[in-house]
C-alpha cells in the first residue's frame, strides 16, 4: 500500500491594498457583480470576474431561481459566458466575492464543488494553473495558484481513446 499526499496552499493578505492593481480590479469587478446578483431565497449574494489571456474581463453572479435547482452560481456565469464568446481562450484569474447579512462569514466564500469542478476542466484545457482570488464579508482575501489547491482530486473522464 502507498499513501499519497497532496499539499495545498493559500496565500491570506489583509485587505485589498496589499493586492496587485491587476487583482484589485478584478476583485472590484467582482464586487460590482456581486450587487446585481439574483439571490432574493438565499439572500447570500456573489460575485464573480475572470480575465482571459485576450484581458477582457468576464462576469457573473448567482441566478437563483423558485425552483431552487435550476438556479446556478456566479462562478459558472462568468465561466461559461467567456467560454462561449471565446472558446480555448485561457482563463488566467478569477475573483470571487460574496455577501449576506444572513449568515456569518469568518473567512472568503470558497466556490461549491461543482464550481471547482467546472473551474479545473478549463484550467486542465488552458494547460496553466487559474489564479483564484477570494473574499466574503471581512477585508481578509485568499490567493490560490491554480484549482489544485481547492481541488486536488478532480474529476477526468480519461483522455479519449482512438
Ligand atoms: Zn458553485
Amino acid at each position: 500500500m502507498t499513501t499519497h499526499t497532496f499539499t495545498i496552499a493559500y496565500k491570506e493578505v489583509a485587505g485589498e491594498a496589499q493586492l496587485s492593481d491587476s487583482d484589485r480590479k478584478l476583485l472590484n469587478e467582482a464586487w460590482l457583480a456581486c450587487d446585481s446578483a439574483y439571490a432574493p431565497y438565499s439572500n447570500f449574494h456573489v460575485g464573480a470576474a475572470l480575465e482571459l489571456a485576450n484581458g477582457l474581463i468576464f462576469k457573473g453572479n448567482n441566478q437563483e431561481n423558485a425552483a431552487y435547482p435550476s438556479g446556478i452560481c456566479a462562478e459558472r456565469v462568468a465561466v461559461f459566458s467567456a467560454s462561449s464568446q471565446y472558446p480555448g481562450v485561457a482563463i488566467k484569474c478569477i475573483a470571487v466575492v460574496a455577501k449576506t447579512d444572513v449568515f456569518h462569514l469568518a473567512n472568503p466564500v470558497t466556490p461549491c464543488g461543482a464550481c471547482r469542478q467546472v473551474i479545473a476542466e478549463y484550467e486542465m484545457l488552458a494547460g496553466q494553473p487559474i489564479r483564484i482570488i477570494l473574499q466574503g464579508n471581512s477585508e481578509k482575501i485568499w490567493i490560490l495558484e491554480g484549482i489544485s489547491n481547492l481541488l486536488p482530486l478532480m474529476f477526468h473522464g480519461g483522455e479519449l481513446k482512438k
